[in-house]
This record gives C-alpha cells, sequence and structure tokens, in this order.
C-alpha cells in the first residue's frame, strides 16, 4: 500500500503547524510530491525550509485569490493533484454564544468555512480536470456536539462535515472522494493556545491540556499523528469505497 503514494502529488493546508504538519510529514516520508501551504510564512521555513523538494507556498486560505494560486502553483509544478487535505483552521476565541461579536463570527467563519470551501472548488475542478483524487477535511468533534464556549467554532466545523457530504454526493461520478476527520482534542499549538486563556504559567497550561486529553473512556491521548494516520488513510487506496463518511477521532467522548 505504501508504494502507491510514491510520486503522487498531495496539497496538505495549514501544514506548517500541529495536524497538517503530521500529515505532511508523513505523506513526504512515504515519497509524495508535496505543496504545503500555510499562512505563517516562517513556520513553514521552520518546518520545511531545509527540504527542496517540498513545494512551500504562503498564502490565506480564505482569499480566494490566494486559493487559486496555491493550486495553479501546484499543478505548474507537478502536473496534477491526487490528494488533499484541508485542514488549515482556527480554534479560538471560546466564549458563551450570547457574547461573540461580528470580528469573531468572520474571523472563524472565514478561514474554517470559507476557506475549506474555496479549497475544495479549486481542487476539485483540478481533480475533475485530471483523473480524480481524495480529499480529507478537517471537521472536529465539536462539530457533532455542543461543548461549552466553543459554540462559534462547533459550527464551523458541523458546516464543514455537511459541504464534505454534499461535496461526496457532487463528485463521486468524477471520481473524486471527500471525507472529513473529527478530532477530539489534540495537543496542538493551537490547543496549547486555546486553553492557556489568561495564564502565564507553562506549567498551569501543560495541566490544563492534560486534563482535556484525559476526559475520554479510552483514557489516552489522541496525538497529531494518531489524526495523521487515519487522514492517510483515508487519502489512500484502502479507502477506495469509501466517500461521505465522518470520521470521530476521539478516544470515545461522543459515546
Ligand atoms: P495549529 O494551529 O497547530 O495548525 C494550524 C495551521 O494552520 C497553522 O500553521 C496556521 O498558521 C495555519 N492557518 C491558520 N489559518 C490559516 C489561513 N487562513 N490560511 C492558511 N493557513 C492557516 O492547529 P491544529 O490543532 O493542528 O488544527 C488543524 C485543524 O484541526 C484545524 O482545522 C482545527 O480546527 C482542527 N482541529 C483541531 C483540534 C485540536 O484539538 N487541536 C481538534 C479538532 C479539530
Amino acid at each position: 500500500m505504501s508504494q502507491w503514494f510514491v510520486d503522487r502529488v498531495a496539497i496538505v493546508t495549514g501544514g506548517a503547524s500541529g495536524i497538517g504538519l503530521a500529515v505532511a510529514s508523513k505523506l513526504l516520508s512515504l515519497g509524495v510530491q508535496l505543496a504545503v501551504v500555510d499562512r505563517d510564512g516562517s513556520a513553514l521555513q521552520g518546518a520545511f525550509g531545509g527540504v527542496d523538494k517540498v513545494l512551500k507556498i504562503e498564502a490565506d486560505v480564505s482569499d480566494r485569490i490566494q486559493v487559486e494560486r496555491y493550486v495553479s502553483t501546484c499543478l505548474d509544478r507537478f502536473g496534477r493533484i491526487d490528494m488533499f487535505h484541508n485542514n488549515a483552521g482556527l480554534l479560538g476565541p471560546r466564549a458563551p454564544l450570547l457574547d461573540f461579536t461580528d470580528e469573531d463570527y468572520h474571523s472563524l467563519f472565514d478561514v474554517n468555512v470559507l476557506g475549506s470551501l474555496l479549497g475544495l472548488q479549486a481542487v476539485a475542478k483540478a481533480m475533475k480536470a485530471s483523473s480524480g483524487g481524495s480529499i480529507v477535511n478537517t471537521a472536529s468533534a465539536v462539530g457533532l456536539r455542543s461543548v461549552a464556549d466553543h459554540g462559534l467554532y462547533g459550527a464551523t466545523k458541523a458546516t464543514v462535515l455537511r459541504i464534505t457530504q454534499q461535496a461526496a454526493a457532487e463528485l463521486g461520478q468524477f471520481n473524486i472522494r471527500v471525507n472529513a476527520v473529527a478530532p477530539g482534542s489534540v495537543d496542538t499549538p493551537a490547543l496549547r493556545s486555546s486553553l492557556k486563556g489568561t495564564s502565564e504559567d507553562g506549567g498551569e497550561v501543560d495541566r490544563r491540556v492534560s486534563r482535556q486529553l484525559r476526559k475520554r473512556p479510552l483514557g489516552l491521548p489522541i496525538t497529531a499523528d494518531d489524526v495523521a494516520d487515519l487522514v492517510l488513510w483515508l487519502l489512500g487506496p484502502a479507502s477506495s469505497k469509501i466517500t461521505g463518511s465522518i470520521n470521530v477521532i476521539d478516544g470515545g467522548v461522543l459515546t
């Protein structure tokens, strides 16, 4: 199965950190021709600066022009796109629904919903023009149930789940599969910054992260690598009959 990945072409958005970085690193180790997109240019350089064969594209996924540019840059370099991990997203800010501002709304929906939709549109058009492909959207378990102070974030991820199923229904005829992963809490820079709140005490942040990660029947933390293994399975040939699926990876919280 790992031979299947050699020389295929993938784009990972939000690939400079956390879950996207874990996916990009695994794809690279399997011999995939890889484009990594992130709006944080220095994090991109920090993660892949020494790896010439990785196409590093600094772009904001919520801007249509920049999305079209990252897709065309990838096509110019590699000629096609076989796999797309549509992953860039924001967790914060945390607040009860009654306290969210218009600014909070736009920052979350622009990146998590519009960014995801623009990427899906541009990449699926390129896949449709070749022989198809596989797309994995990063949603969240919070898109499936309410979690205190995460109402707006949950609404963005519920929308990503709905878009995933709609896209799967529309694009199957073009041999394009579209699936979603819905992780529970994963220890990434985004989770740490969201749990940090106003605390400047590193030990306190560690304790909050570890409390958050223990809240699950399996009692085991989910790592970015765990999510990456699931994403690779969905991108690759082992899941060739699966589309429109929502894959929760949360250690059993949603049971
Ligand atoms: P992270 O902050 O570690 O990584 C996200 C990356 O996305 C960063 O490098 C950031 O620069 C980039 N990014 C953010 N906005 C962008 C934009 N507009 N354009 C381009 N790049 C942008 O976060 P993470 O925890 O790895 O999150 C990745 C995805 O996983 C997100 O969609 C998040 O909602 C989702 N998720 C995370 C968790 C968790 O607990 N960490 C749980 C469920 C879902």
